[in-house]
């Protein structure tokens, strides 16, 4: 596990001017030290639960790279008495992660089982500000927003205007954008004080698509 963390450590130096001005929030690793991957992923993945890289996670989806993990939560730069809305649940690696540094995360899936899964697997590790919800991320989360933060964790072709729409005054969406199969673009959607979004792509990353659910 230290040598993930020591792994996550020095390949984020390459982007250290991502991650201005002050290098990347040490309580972020500090949350992922706390965390064995290996509890989030099948039996057959765990002894790669430690190398920095993504993992089947069954349903065709995959748990984040750690680096990817520890990149976006900088850039989304959560604070302890912050609502989150994350949006694809996924083992819940990523819930976990900002579970431990926010003051409520609430967070959608699109799988039923996936949603399911992750549910009894942080309930029975102790986590107990979270909510879960099956449901098409698109669309957020509209009877709990605002959100102070918004973190999407599968790419969109666009950015989903209902996001923008629940995200609070001065908040932060980070949100992979591009086409499937494809190199994405990690954005930062800000809003100020005034409401206003501005938009700001900040490097390259690789995400399964952000689905339609079947109901449209
Ligand atoms: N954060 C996850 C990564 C999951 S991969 C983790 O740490 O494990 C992306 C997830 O987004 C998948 O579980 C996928 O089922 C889910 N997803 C895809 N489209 C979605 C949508 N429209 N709404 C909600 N979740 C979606």
């Amino acid at each position: 596990m230290d040598d993930l963390i020591a792994n996550i450590e020095q390949r984020l130096q390459d982007v250290s001017s991502l991650l201005e001005p002050d290098g990347l929030n040490h309580d972020i690793l500090d949350a992922m030290r706390a965390l064995d991957r290996a509890d989030f992923v099948p039996p057959d993945q765990q002894r790669r639960a430690d190398q920095d890289r993504p993992l089947p996670i069954g349903h065709g989806q995959t748990v984040s790279q750690p680096t990817v993990v520890a990149m976006m939560t900088h850039l989304l730069a959560p604070r302890y008495r912050e609502k989150i809305l994350e949006i694809g649940t996924g083992s819940g690696y990523q819930t976990a992660v900002l579970s431990a540094l926010v003051h409520k995360v609430h967070t959608l899936e699109l799988t039923p089982d996936l949603a399911r899964e992750a549910r009894h697997r942080l309930t029975r590790l102790g986590y107990d500000n979270i909510r879960f919800r099956i449901g098409d991320g698109h669309l957020g989360w509209p009877e709990a927003a605002p959100f102070q933060k918004i973190i999407v964790t599968a790419a969109a072709t666009a950015i989903p205007d209902p996001l923008v729409e629940q995200l609070g005054d001065g908040g932060r969406l980070v949100i992979p954008i591009g086409d499937q199969g494809d190199v994405q673009k990690l954005t930062v959607v800000e809003k100020n004080e005034a409401g206003v979004a501005s938009v700001r792509p900040v490097l390259d990353v690789r995400f399964v698509p952000l689905r339609r659910s079947d109901a449209g």
